[in-house]
């Protein structure tokens, strides 16, 4: 399958191969800047703001799709906690004065946090003129309370999924978000189910050309994810823990891979940081493009994300 039609057939948002990510998450920007709810375009238009961040609510999932480029799938379970939560939002909220543009709930699968209602309603208070998303698998939706679909609309916040090829009940989330008033969800046609995956091919020699990975890569600045007060370009250095403490691999995460907020003076240093490749790219397999079909498995190996195992 050729790259274009890749990523037209692609609507995964969290961690079905970094291209479908970004492409589904380019196409999200440019719709996202055409509808100005929650926002306040005055705000936006004065300064410049950060344009993306996101964070896992849960670090595992219930799906075990191979070759997660969040690495969910072989995550031990663990969950932001909610006070640390509060004390890295205000922080960052300090730091970047508010602008943000986008910020999006995730994982792993957000909805396996038991709180998620308290983080939506905390992020907007303290967010007021972000674009919210929670993006999810959809699997645990017809679970959720009344609670959870009230906590979505009254802080209008968007619901994304990753269209998978697996038993969810579209009808009832489409019913749901129609009751509710809440964006961002439609069923899916069959070519925008998620059928292939794009693998990370990371290389353990870290002897990779950084700019030239950093210039192939669709992440740029775009993928910020942030992880206990450290805001990282994109989420290979913040979860690639995961594989360490699973295979035993020695991919190495330096000061110099992520920002941290604690440490930072203003917005303008986060955004000339995110604006240059970072050590970790020496990794990479941003600038190959190998497709594989989409699967979930119990069975995991270290050649689903590394090239040279
Ligand atoms: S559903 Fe879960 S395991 Fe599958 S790609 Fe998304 S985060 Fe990874
Ligand atoms: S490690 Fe570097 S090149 Fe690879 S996805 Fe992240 S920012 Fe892009």
């Amino acid at each position: 399958m050729k790259r274009r039609n890749f990523i037209k057939n692609c609507l995964c948002l969290s961690g079905g191969g970094l291209c479908a990510y970004i492409a589904y998450k380019q196409k999200l920007i440019k719709f996202l800047n055409q509808i100005p709810k929650s926002q306040d375009n005055d705000f936006w238009n004065k300064e410049p703001f950060l344009q993306h961040a996101e964070v896992h609510l849960a670090e595992h999932c219930n799906l075990n799709c191979k070759y997660c480029c969040h690495f969910s799938c072989i995550a031990e379970k663990k969950l932001y906690d909610f006070e640390q939560y509060k004390k890295d939002m205000r922080q960052l909220a300090k730091v970047t004065k508010k602008r943000i543009r986008s910020f999006y709930f995730l994982g792993g699968e957000p909805l396996l946090h038991p709180q998620v209602n308290d983080f939506m309603d905390f992020t907007r208070k303290i967010l007021p003129f972000t674009l919210l998303a929670l993006v999810t698998n959809g699997v645990l939706l017809k679970q959720m309370p009344e609670s959870f679909w009230k906590s979505m609309q009254k802080n209008e916040i968007y619901l994304f999924m990753s269209y998978y090829p697996i038993e969810v009940d579209y009808k009832y989330i489409d019913k749901k978000t129609k009751e509710y008033n809440i964006l961002g969800f439609q069923i899916p046609e069959e070519e925008n189910m998620i059928k292939y995956f794009s693998k990370s091919n990371l290389s353990q020699k870290g002897e990779r050309d950084i700019e030239k990975a950093y210039m192939s890569c669709e992440a740029k600045a775009g993928c910020s994810n942030y992880v206990d007060g450290k805001l990282y370009p994109c989420h290979m250095p913040a979860y690639i823990h995961h594989l360490n403490k699973r295979f035993g691999t020695k991919f190495k995460v330096g000061e110099t891979d992520y920002i941290d907020i604690y440490k930072t003076k203003n917005l303008a240093e986060i955004l000339d940081f995110l604006a240059n490749p970072m050590p970790f790219c020496r990794y990479c397999g941003q600038e190959f493009f190998n497709l594989v079909p989409w699967e979930n498995s119990m069975e995991h190996t270290l050649d689903e994300w590394v090239i040279d195992c």
